[in-house]
């Protein structure tokens, strides 16, 4: 390294563990590259065509310019250090592309290509010292300050510091042996500099140091192995206002190291020596080995190997500012962390971190942990045999070849039907997309129940760290269910001001129907012609859909016609008024009316306000209490609310949530007035044994917190928009053989055949294009009482590329 042939240095080459040669420049030692904003302007413009204002930003090594396009689009241009080895700099471009590949929805900056496709130039600067240029694509977010981030963000920072890690695991570059000194193997060629370093902070970092050498050092070289970011600190990793990870940036450090050196280069770094550090390291522990456990040998040496990043940082600028004077600040945090450390005892800090990783890492090392019983010879190894299973992310089931899955399935679940022609054998999910077995990909325009995006992290993450902590019923006193129960009620109509959970919504109905007949005294509901409202014996008598040809409808039950589509003439039902009278005259008073305010199962015709403002008044006036059955159309479907109810202004007795609810995982609720459904819990003694536990209600809330943070239900109104507009184009040119009906992210194309005036449902076209869509790698399905309407029901994490996707799609099996 050019530094330590320099006179004055004073401390030895460090040691390569690996043998690799030292290059003959270090970046921690040369100063920043010189170049006026001019000269990158036109490095800009000649090497990647855009043209816009650039603004300087602050940079350890690098000469750092936000850009902002005369398009309107944000970029990073960075002019890299000049000791940066253009081997290390294709090592990173490299792994920006692997992980692009292997996990797309982890936000890190891509590197955009120059004019002719190459990963970066070269410039050379104002001092004749030459750099390489690179141009990213500019993430939004902030740098939290020390003291911003929460448990849950502390959680989210661990939890992704792993997903990159995991990420990363497959890639391998010949660069990525390169010599950097913030690699934490070489910690131990640091001592000879601490004499650089003041009285009390150098007696903190020699012990570290110290400790490095004889705890760490020689059993490091047994540890996991790969290329690592290795600068997982607050600077790198920018957040959104709820502390929610959104850009991780600058791979500057990256290396070929242990494993746990970017958890325990993150713990430093983020926590920074705020008052609270030690407890904080916990959630950001358990984050991380919620996905990556760490075997026992790592986690005995995490607080060590803490100790020793912030020791490496205190020498490491303290001599980079003896060398040059734009060197970073001398990093008081990690002179305050390393005092907090010394007051519990280097030895109790190392105790606390490694008790923490293991009780987040299995099972059995949780109770390991506690100093709980030893287990029995038996369970020891299942619990350790659940702990390799989840590090080596394997599932409690054996993969198996399509066909013999299908024959498989048939003869335990029998005639249950499964989508499409040719069955989907879906292995993954994300976003709004699914992966086949055979890694082909589907764009799901389907599934509404995985409303912010299938395996969200945010709400996956939530799931595994309450599973882990605690899971519980509603009988005893927690802030989940509670929490829960005030945020629905937040955003609900004035009335209602009670929540009752249960796990589905048929449960939902079910119990809602208990309510209503508790409440009026009677027996008699209403619904519409074609609903659905759920499975249980109760709610099927009201859900047509799911009915044979011939099913006879019960006595106490009576179905109005929806909204009529003009356009397609068909045998109509009674209106609500004369339904509810015949109700009456048959001796069934009725209790309840089942709406599902978008007719997602009568054929998707909502909004229907006027419609459903009579129909809510008349089926008052026979005694009825009116439920909304937001368990398919509710959290934002339709865009402009929650709750599809709210366009119409009806403020219901009873409101039914599920499905969406918690992106997957069971739990649904109903939404009632304490004047109606208090009595009832009273008399009846309610209680449901899942219903509201813990793990439900915090997968809830964390759906909650995503919907608000992404603004995810003006994004269905805004892509709701476009995806009508879209196929509206696709269809123009078929005329009267189609009708588009569309509200928010819920779209549905009838198909009709015939001419003129003789128009009729084309119910096997349906199921073609349904099928053909499948083929063309787009998920979607059908509805409606003849079954000819195609339905669009996407997760709202859909954006208006997947709406263009989708419509090319339609177009090719239309064409079909
Ligand atoms: N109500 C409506 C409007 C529904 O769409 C459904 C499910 N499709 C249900 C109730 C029943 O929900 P679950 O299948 O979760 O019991």
């Amino acid at each position: 390294m050019r530094s330590a042939r320099r006179p004055g240095g004073g401390y030895r080459e460090p040691v390569d563990p690996d043998g690799v040669e030292d290059a003959a420049t270090d970046p921690l030692d040369e100063p920043v590259p010189l170049l006026d904003d001019e000269r990158a302007a036109g490095v800009l413009e000649h090497t990647y065509g855009i043209t816009g204002a650039l603004t300087r930003l602050a940079g350890e090594r690098d000469l750092n310019f936000a850009v902002r396009s005369e398009a309107g689009d944000r970029y990073l241009l960075k002019v890299l250090n000049p000791a940066d080895r253009a081997d290390v700099v294709a090592m990173r471009t490299g792994a920006i592309a692997h992980v692009r590949g292997v996990d797309p929805g982890l936000p890190i900056a891509d590197v955009v290509r120059t004019t002719g496709g190459g990963a970066g130039s070269r410039v050379i600067g104002s001092d004749g010292r030459r750099s390489e240029v690179q141009l990213y694509r500019f993430l939004d977010g902030h740098v939290a300050t020390r003291e911003e981030l929460g448990e849950t963000a502390l959680h989210g920072f661990g939890a992704n510091a792993a997903r990159l890690g995991r990420a990363l695991r497959g890639y391998f570059h010949p660069a990525a042996g390169y010599p950097i000194q913030w690699d934490l193997r070489r910690a131990g060629s640091l001592a000879d500099r601490l004499p650089l370093l003041g009285g009390e902070s150098r007696r903190l970092a020699g012990e570290a140091l110290g400790r490095f050498g004889t705890r760490v050092a020689p059993v490091m070289g047994a540890f996991r192995a790969q290329i690592v970011h290795n600068d997982l600190s607050r600077d790198n990793v920018l957040v959104d206002d709820a502390g929610e990870v959104v850009g991780i940036v600058d791979f500057g450090d990256m290396t070929h190291t242990a494993l746990v050196c970017d958890l325990a280069i993150a713990i430093a770094d983020v926590l920074d020596g705020r008052a609270d550090s030690l407890e904080k390291a916990r959630p950001m522990i358990a984050g991380y080995c919620a996905l990556t456990p760490l075997e026992d040998a790592e986690a005995a040496v995490l607080g060590d190997l803490v100790a020793t990043r912030l020791a490496a940082a205190l020498v490491l600028n303290t001599w980079r500012r003896t060398r040059h004077r734009d060197a970073p600040a001398y990093p008081a945090g990690a002179e305050e962390f390393l005092g907090l450390v010394a007051t519990v005892g280097f030895d109790e800090f190392s105790a606390l971190l490694e008790r923490d990783a293991l009780a987040a890492s299995s099972p059995g090392a949780a109770a390991r942990a506690r100093g709980g019983p030893p287990a029995t010879a038996g369970a020891s190894a299942s619990a350790a045999g659940a702990g390799a299973a989840a590090a080596a992310g394997a599932l409690p089931y054996s993969a198996r070849e399509t066909g013999e899955l299908v024959a498989a399935r048939r003869r335990v679940l029998g005639p249950l039907a499964l989508a499409y022609g040719t069955p989907v054998h879906l292995v993954r999910g994300e976003g709004a997309y699914l992966f086949d077995a055979d890694g082909r990909r589907y764009l799901d325009a389907y599934n509404n129940v995985p409303v912010v995006g299938h395996c969200h992290p945010a709400v996956a993450d939530a799931i595994a760290a309450q599973s882990r902590l605690l899971v519980t019923n509603t009988r005893y006193l927690h802030e989940a269910s509670v929490e829960l129960a005030e945020r629905l009620l937040a955003g609900a109509p004035a009335p209602l001001d009670r929540v009752l959970f249960v796990n589905s919504g048929s449960e939902a109905n079910d119990v809602a129907l208990r309510i209503a007949r508790h409440a009026t005294g009677g027996d008699g509901i209403l619904a519409t012609r074609h609903a659905y409202h759920g499975v249980t014996a109760a709610t099927t008598d009201f859900s047509p859909e799911e009915w044979p040809a011939d099913a006879v409808i019960p006595p106490h039950v009576r179905f109005v016609e929806p909204p009529s589509d003009a356009r397609v003439p068909s045998e109509r039902g009674p209106g609500m008024a004369e339904a509810a009278a015949e109700l009456v005259a048959s001796g069934h008073r009725p209790a309840a009316y089942f709406l599902d305010p978008a007719f997602t199962s009568d054929g998707i015709l909502g909004p229907a306000s006027d419609w459903v403002v009579r129909s809510v008044d008349e089926a008052r006036a026979a005694g009825a209490l009116f439920v909304a059955d937001e368990v398919q159309a509710g959290f934002g479907r339709t865009g402009g609310s929650l709750w599809s109810i709210a366009a119409s202004g009806v403020e219901p007795d009873l409101v039914t949530l599920g499905k969406p609810m918690g992106n997957g995982f069971p739990v649904a609720a109903v939404l009632a007035s304490s004047a109606i459904v208090d009595p009832f819990m009273r008399e009846t003694g309610y209680f449901s044994t899942f219903g509201g536990n813990t793990l439900a209600c915090t997968a809830a809330l964390a759906v909650l917190g995503v919907i608000e943070r992404e603004g995810l239900v003006a994004h269905a109104s805004e892509v709701g928009r476009h995806l009508r507009h879209v196929v509206d184009e696709v269809l123009a040119p078929h005329g009267d053989l189609h009708a588009v009906r569309s509200w928010g992210l819920l779209c549905g194309i009838e198909l009709r055949a015939g001419s003129g005036g003789d128009l009729r449902p084309d119910t096997a076209r349906a199921a073609l294009v349904v099928n053909r869509l499948r083929d063309h790698g787009v998920l979607v399905g059908t509805t409606g009482p003849s079954g000819n309407v195609v339905k669009i029901r996407p997760p709202l994490a859909f954006a208006p590329a997947d709406a263009d996707l989708l419509a090319t799609a339609l177009e090719r099996a239309l064409r079909d």
